[in-house]
């Protein structure tokens, strides 16, 4: 598909989904006619997923349903292939105080090699999700904490099934 100005990928392994993903997804709704979340199938940089892909994809779908412009697919290829097959020229991501700046530095860097027409574009967490990571949700699930704040209230109930000790 041509790359389009009108679409974005918002890419992720969303294993789960937070508030601070949905911020950043819902700010690109607002600028691009078309947004679509790519759900990385196997992450590389991180271990076995705590939810399956279709799991993942479930709860972007649930909670992205009032957004008419947005759209979850599980994402097996490269990350400048999703966006072509897709139609996209931009791939947006969330920036977090300090600690995704170096990672997404060295892979801007990388898929700007691959593919210099699809653009990486940035947006700055809000500063009530700033320290918000899926693995701190994990990590306070596991230990029965409250996330209700910080994520959609059936990934809340998803993560008390699956992790409470
Ligand atoms: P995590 O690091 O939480 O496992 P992902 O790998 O699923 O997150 O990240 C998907 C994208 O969302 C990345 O661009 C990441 O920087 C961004 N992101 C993750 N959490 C937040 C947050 N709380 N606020 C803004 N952006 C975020």
């Amino acid at each position: 598909m041509t790359p389009s100005g009108r679409v974005a990928v918002c890419p992720g392994s969303y294993d789960p989904v937070t508030n601070g993903h949905l911020d950043i997804i819902g700010r690109t709704a607002r600028v691009f006619e078309r947004v679509v979340v790519g759900v990385v199938n196997q992450p590389v940089r991180k271990a076995q997923t705590l939810f399956t892909a279709e799991e993942r994809k479930a709860f972007i779908d649930d909670a992205t349903s009032d957004l008419g412009n947005v759209e979850a697919k599980i994402m097996s290829n490269l990350l400048v292939e999703f966006a072509r097959e897709n139609g996209a020229s931009a791939i947006i991501k969330g920036l977090r105080a300090i600690s995704d700046f170096e990672y997404e530095f060295e892979m801007n860097q990388l898929n700007r090699k691959l593919a210099a027409d699809i653009e990486s574009m940035y947006i700055f967490a809000s500063a009530n999700y700033s320290f918000l990571s899926s693995t701190g949700v994990k990590e306070i699930a596991t230990f029965g904490g409250d996330v209700g704040d910080l994520v959609p209230a059936p990934v809340a109930k998803a993560l008390a099934e699956r992790l409470a000790r």
